[in-house]
């Protein structure tokens, strides 16, 4: 098998398995970021160098629900 270089911009990996008529070869690694991403717009992604920006952390999510006081898991209540 020859060298197939993936077609995203930015990406230097030279061994790809997959090839979209329409976008060219793209890595595995490069693939999976793409069903990472959950983007639609394939040719965005493919012209973009960047990574996706890191999954917000735990943090994030845990402002948007914090645990009830009362709650056991509240870092508050006292254990045992
Ligand atoms: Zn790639």
């Amino acid at each position: 098998m020859g060298v197939l270089p993936c077609d995203r911009v930015g990406c230097e990996n030279i061994m790809c398995d997959r090839l979209s008529d329409r976008h060219g070869y793209i890595c595995w690694e490069c693939f999976e970021e793409l069903i990472e991403s959950g983007t639609l717009n394939i040719k965005e992604f493919m012209g973009r160098e960047l990574k996706y920006e890191e999954k917000p952390d735990l943090e994030f999510y845990e402002k948007i629900f914090p645990i009830m006081e009362g709650s056991p898991f509240h870092p508050d209540t006292p254990s045992g």
